[in-house]
C-alpha cells in the first residue's frame, strides 16, 4: 500500500503496552505515567485482527515494542499468530532486554526473527543512573543468551550529553568482539526526550574513528529503517546511525504504528491517526476497517517538523513509553 505521496508502506510498528519495568531518563518520567486502563488497551485478539487485515493490504515487516513488549503477558502467542500469517516476512522486537534471556528461546520458537536491545552503556552504575534499575547484568546476559539462539541482534543506544557521552566509543567495543550492530540513534525531542541534549551523530563516528581506525561507510542495505552502517576494521559486526534530526530521512518513510490503545499513528511527531478501537469494537467490518487505513494512509504527513515540535499545532505531548518510540 502507498501513501499520500507514494511511499510504500510495509511496516507496521505495534505497541503492546505503556508499561515499563525501566525509567529511562530520556522517555519516561522517575514517577512512571497514568496508565492506560485495562479495559482501554487493545487485546491481543484485536491486535492481531488489525495485523492480519494490514498483512492483507501488503504489510509484511513487524515490530513489537512498548513500553516493555515483554510485561504484558502472551506476546508469545500474539508471534506465534502474526508468524502464520500470509506473506508476513520479518517480526522483530524492541526490548530493554531486562525479561529476555529468560524467555527468548520460546519467542524464537514463535518466529520473532530479529531483537533489538536498548542498551545505553557497559558500565553497571551508568545503567542505573539513566534506567533507575540495577539491571545491567541482566541485559548483558540476554545478549549473551541471543547470540546463542543465532538470532539477529542489534544494540540500540541513546546518546545524551551528560548521561552516557563518555561510555560511547566504549560501548562499540560489543561490535568489535561480538557478531551484533551497534546503532546510535539521535535523541528526538519527544515527550522527556526535550528535557535533554542528543549528540549529532557525526560527533560519535569521529569518536569512534579516532579509536577505531577509519570506518568505510557500508553498501549492504540492513533491515527496514533509515540506519547508514560502517565497517570499522577487525570489527565482528556492523556500527549504525540513525539520524533523524541531522539526516532526516522521511522522504523514505515505509512505516506506521500502532499504539497500545488501538490508535494507527501516521507519524512520530504528530498525535493524529486513525482510532481503530471504535471500529474493532463497534462491530465494523474487516472491508471497513481496510477502508478507513486506506483512507488514513493518505493523510500520512509528508515529515517531521522536531525542529518546532512544541509549536506545531497536532505535535505528540505523550511520552515516548507511550508511543512505542
Ligand atoms: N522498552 C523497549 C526498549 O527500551 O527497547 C521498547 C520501547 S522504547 C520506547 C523504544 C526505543 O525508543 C528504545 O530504543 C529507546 O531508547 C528509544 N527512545 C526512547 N525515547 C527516545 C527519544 N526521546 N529519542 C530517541 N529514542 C528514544
Ligand atoms: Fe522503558 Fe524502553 Fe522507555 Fe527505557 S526506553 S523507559 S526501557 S520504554
Amino acid at each position: 500500500m502507498t501513501d499520500g505521496f507514494g511511499r510504500t508502506i510495509d511496516y507496521l510498528r505495534i505497541s503492546v503496552t505503556d508499561k515499563c519495568n525501566l525509567r529511562c531518563r530520556y522517555c519516561m518520567p522517575r514517577e512512571g505515567i497514568a496508565l492506560i486502563p485495562h479495559r482501554e488497551l487493545l487485546t491481543l485478539e484485536e491486535v492481531y485482527r488489525v495485523v492480519r487485515i494490514m498483512a492483507g493490504m501488503g504489510i509484511c515487516k513487524v515490530r513489537i515494542t512498548g513500553g516493555e513488549p515483554l510485561v504484558r503477558k502472551n506476546v508469545t502467542k500474539l508471534i506465534k499468530d502474526i508468524h502464520g500469517l500470509p506473506g508476513m516476512e520479518e517480526i522483530a522486537m524492541t526490548t530493554n532486554g531486562v525479561l529476555l534471556g529468560e524467555q527468548v528461546e520460546e519467542l524464537k520458537a514463535a518466529g520473532l526473527t530479529g531483537v533489538n536491545i536498548s542498551l545505553d552503556t557497559l558500565h553497571p552504575q551508568t545503567f542505573e543512573r539513566i534506567t533507575g534499575f540495577d539491571r545491567h547484568g541482566q541485559v548483558m546476559e540476554a545478549v549473551e543468551k541471543v547470540l546463542e539462539q543465532g538470532m539477529k541482534l542489534k544494540i540500540n543506544c541513546v546518546p545524551c550529553r551528560g548521561l552516557n557521552d563518555t561510555e560511547l566509543t566504549e560501548l562499540a567495543s560489543l561490535a568489535k568482539e561480538r557478531p551484533v550492530d551497534i546503532r546510535y540513534i539521535e535523541l528526538m525531542p519527544v515527550g522527556c526526550g526535550r528535557d535533554f541534549e542528543g549528540i549529532p551523530s557525526h560527533e560519535i563516528l569521529a569518536g569512534l574513528e579516532a579509536c577505531y581506525g577509519k570506518a568505510q561507510l557500508s553498501e549492504e542495505k540492513r533491515g527496514n529503517g533509515p540506519a547508514r552502517y560502517y565497517d570499522f576494521p577487525g570489527f565482528c559486526g556492523k556500527v549504525g546511525f540513525i539520524s533523524p534530526i541531522s539526516h532526516k530521512f522521511c522522504g523514505e518513510c515505509n512505516r506506521v504504528r500502532l499504539t497500545a490503545e488501538g490508535r494507527l499513528k501516521l507519524c512520530l511527531h504528530y498525535d493524529r491517526g486513525l482510532e481503530l478501537k471504535p471500529l474493532l469494537r463497534g462491530g465494523a467490518t474487516d472491508g471497513d476497517i481496510r477502508h478507513e487505513v486506506e483512507e488514513a494512509l493518505q493523510k500520512k504527513p509528508k515529515e517531521h517538523d522536531f525542529e518546532h515540535i512544541g509549536e506545531r499545532e497536532g505535535s505528540e505531548k505523550r511520552k515516548m513509553v507511550q508511543i512505542g518510540g
